[in-house]
Parts: structure tokens; C-alpha cells; sequence
């Protein structure tokens, strides 16, 4: 729940204290001045992170916002994630006051069944948002040899950081263009270059882009599975 009253983050927060754990930060680092990469110590043993790793921080009494696990080593205690700070709302500005050896009480969530080892091609479309959990996916896509493209959605000042992660087959859009126009996303590679129809349809991010995206997929009949998962939305709070 992204804003409740604090009576009831407080009782969800005890409810749920096996999924609740104190992490030290130990590492930041600003990939550029909007990107904000992170690294926590805590105790995460009897965890297995699943790929897409969903954990929350309360960033104030009533909000609590949601970031993807990028890396997390469970022998070694340690996770990162990637966050977009894009303006002063509570969340992006939680993320850019942490500082090293901050101590903050932060919530594991679940991981999602976006990737099937099975499938031989891959599409992950995503924005700034979706980073962390491009940057999970990019390991077992290249060990299980996949056919594979990453489509990010870009601010300008953004453009340079697959490169600079190290991802690798992606192609990089404006934001308020291709994914704004089906007309557009109908002229995209994956509909035009090659026969796409089977593969695996990860959609993350700004919720606006990948719904036309999907709208898309779907009137191309696309047969293989498309996962959704709405990252942000337009004048909305929380998610
Ligand atoms: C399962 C899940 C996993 C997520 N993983 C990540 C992650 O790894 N990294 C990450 O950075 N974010 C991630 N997000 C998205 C993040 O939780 C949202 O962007 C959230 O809204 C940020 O909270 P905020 O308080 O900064 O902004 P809010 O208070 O929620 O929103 C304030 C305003 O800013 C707008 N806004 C929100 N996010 C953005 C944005 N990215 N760009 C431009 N405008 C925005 C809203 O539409 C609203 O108008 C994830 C979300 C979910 C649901």
C-alpha cells in the first residue's frame, strides 16, 4: 500500500516483520544526477532472490514506495538497486538523502515469474525505472545464450547509462515519442525484423507507454507470454 494512515504501515509493518529487515547502506553511487545506484548490508539468509526482487522502503510515516533488487548476493549479505530520482516527490527524495552507513528498515517483497529459461527470445521494455531489473535479467540472458533486446525509454540526460551499466542489445527512445504513437511501435524491429510472435514480453515502467505497447502486441495476435507490470503512472502517487 503506497500511502496509508501510520497506524496501519505501523501494523502491516509488524505483521509482516519476517519479510522486514534493517540494512546498512554501504555503498552509492550517481550513475548520472537522476540515477542513483545503492548498495545494502543486511542479513539476507533462508532468502532466495528471485529474479525482479521487489522491496520497499517508508519513506515517511504514511508512504512507502517500491524499488527492484539489480544484484543481491545472500552468502555475502548484500543487495543493490538502481532509482530514478526524478523531481522532490517523497520517494525520490528518501533516495537521494541516503548516505553511507545510513541504517533504514526496508521491506522484501516478492519476485515475479517474468522469465522463462525456456523461451528463446526476450524483450524487456522498461525506462529509468526498470534498470534495476534489466541490469537482474542481463546475467541469465547471456548464460542461457537467449535472443534478446532491451528497449528503454529515456530522459536526454539518461541516454549514455546502458552503456555505462554494461548492458548490452538495446535501443534507446525518447520519452513522449515511439511509445506514445501505436503507428510507431508498429514500425519497432520486434514487428518488423524477423519472427517474434513466441517470445517472452516483459513490459515495465511508465504504465501510459506500455499499455499502447502491449495494445500492440496484442493486435499482432503475439503468442508468447506477455508479462505487465506497471512501474509508475502519470499524476499518480505511489504504485
Ligand atoms: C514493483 C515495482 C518496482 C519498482 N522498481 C523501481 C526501481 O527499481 N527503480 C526506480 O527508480 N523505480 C522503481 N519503481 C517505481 C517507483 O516506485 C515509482 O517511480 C514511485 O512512484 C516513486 O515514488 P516517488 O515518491 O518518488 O514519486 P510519487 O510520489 O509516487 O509520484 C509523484 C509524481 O511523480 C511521478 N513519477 C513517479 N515516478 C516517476 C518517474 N520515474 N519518472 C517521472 N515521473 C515519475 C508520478 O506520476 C507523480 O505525478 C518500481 C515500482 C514498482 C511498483
Amino acid at each position: 500500500m503506497p500511502t496509508a494512515p501510520k497506524w496501519v504501515n505501523d501494523a502491516m509493518e509488524t505483521l509482516a516483520s519476517s519479510r522486514m529487515r534493517m540494512v546498512e547502506v554501504v555503498e552509492t553511487t550517481y550513475i548520472t544526477p537522476q540515477l542513483k545506484k545503492i548498495q545494502l548490508k543486511g542479513d539476507f539468509s533462508k532468502l532466495t532472490f528471485e529474479l525482479g526482487h521487489t522491496i520497499s522502503f517508508r519513506v515517511n510515516d504514511n508512504d512507502s514506495r517500491h524499488y527492484t533488487v539489480s544484484y543481491g548476493d545472500v552468502k555475502a549479505g548484500v543487495i543493490e538497486f538502481i532509482a530514478h530520482i526524478h523531481g522532490d516527490a517523497v520517494g525520490a527524495k528518501f533516495i537521494d538523502n541516503l548516505k553511507l552507513r545510513d541504517e533504514i528498515k526496508m521491506g522484501l517483497l516478492r519476485g515475479s515469474k517474468q522469465y522463462d529459461p525456456n523461451v528463446k527470445q526476450q524483450l524487456i521494455f522498461g525506462d529509468e525505472t526498470s534498470l534495476s531489473l534489466m541490469m537482474d535479467f542481463l546475467p541469465r540472458l547471456q548464460k542461457n545464450l537467449h535472443q534478446f533486446m532491451f528497449y528503454i525509454e529515456l530522459d536526454e540526460e539518461n541516454k549514455a547509462v546502458p552503456e555505462l551499466l554494461g548492458l548490452t542489445n538495446y535501443m534507446v527512445f525518447s520519452k513522449q515519442d515511439v511509445f506514445r504513437s501505436k503507428e510507431k511501435i508498429r514500425e519497432l524491429p520486434v514487428f518488423k525484423n524477423g519472427d517474434w510472435q513466441n517470445a517472452n514480453i516483459v513490459l515495465t515502467g511508465n504504465i501510459n507507454s506500455l499499455q499502447n505497447f502491449r495494445k500492440v502486441f496484442k493486435e499482432h495476435n503475439h503468442k508468447g507470454k506477455l508479462f505487465v507490470k506497471g512501474f509508475w503512472l502519470e499524476g499518480k502517487k505511489g504504485l
